[in-house]
């Protein structure tokens, strides 16, 4: 989005003070340097465990199509990445999850099937599934400019009392965050994604469709303790949300 005029002003007084930043560093309302480099993001990132699923030519293939029906577009690559999607996988267990995304199966009638670039597991360890460079099937509306994280669990509440798990999770977002330069209001949950301006669907029968996972009052707790976390480690936090009216 375009920055405000006020928020320009702003960027001239700060450039001046900080010969530093990169010269199209885009800026946010709130003045706040959202990609100015200023944070190194290598150092937040978080332990991985590389657990790919198999994603070749014939689901990029299947992608690209996806991208085209339901964006306009037919691409598999996520460039630039905006949005931050949490989600539980309503299951118990890593490899499940794990298997279902593997399995590449139709889901509501279409290939390719649904994936997420992160697995959260409820010990903390963070596997990584999809390179970040591809989209993944995730969320409806959103799977163009947003990054999955699942996190292993059946509720938001029962994840939000799991110290070492929700820890994990806001770590690999405040990485995820720094690296990408993406404002913590579009750190959003599965169920919040109607409500986001990046929001869109060409499919009409598609366009309310959403999940109950990751609720507003349960992301505005994570959100809460993302933005305490990147404030402790000097990572810009953008402006206030701006969610839309979706008429769903
Ligand atoms: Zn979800």
């Amino acid at each position: 989005m375009l920055p405000s005029r006020r928020a320009v002003r702003a960027w001239v007084v700060i450039a001046c003070a900080l010969a530093v930043v990169a010269v199209d560093a885009p800026i946010s309302d709130g003045a706040t340097l959202v990609r100015a480099g200023v944070v190194d993001a290598g150092s937040l990132q978080p332990r991985i465990v590389w657990k790919k699923i198999p994603f070749g030519s014939k689901r990029k293939r299947q992608m690209a199509a996806y991208s085209k029906r339901h964006y306009g577009e037919r691409s598999y690559v996520l460039d630039d990445p905006k949005v931050i999607v949490e989600h539980y996988t309503d299951g118990d267990s890593f490899q499940s999850a794990w298997n279902y995304f593997a399995a590449n199966v139709r889901h509501l009638g279409e290939m390719p099937g649904v994936c997420s670039h992160f697995i959260v597991d409820t010990d903390g360890t963070t596997y990584q599934l999809v390179n970040l460079k591809i989209r993944c099937r995730h969320t409806i509306g959103l799977n163009d400019s947003a990054i999955g994280i699942e996190m292993v669990g059946t509720s938001d509440a029962q994840i939000l009392h799991r110290k070492p798990q929700l820890r994990a999770a806001l770590k690999l977002t405040l990485w995820l965050v720094a690296r990408f330069g993406i404002e913590v209001r579009n750190v959003i949950g599965h169920a919040e994604s109607l409500r986001s301006p990046y929001h869109h669907e060409l499919y009409a029968s598609w366009r309310c469709m959403t999940h109950s996972d990751w609720l507003h009052p349960d992301m505005q707790i994570f959100r809460r303790k993302l933005r305490r976390m990147a404030r402790a480690n000097g990572v810009p936090i953008g402006p206030k949300p701006a969610w839309v009216d979706s008429g769903c």
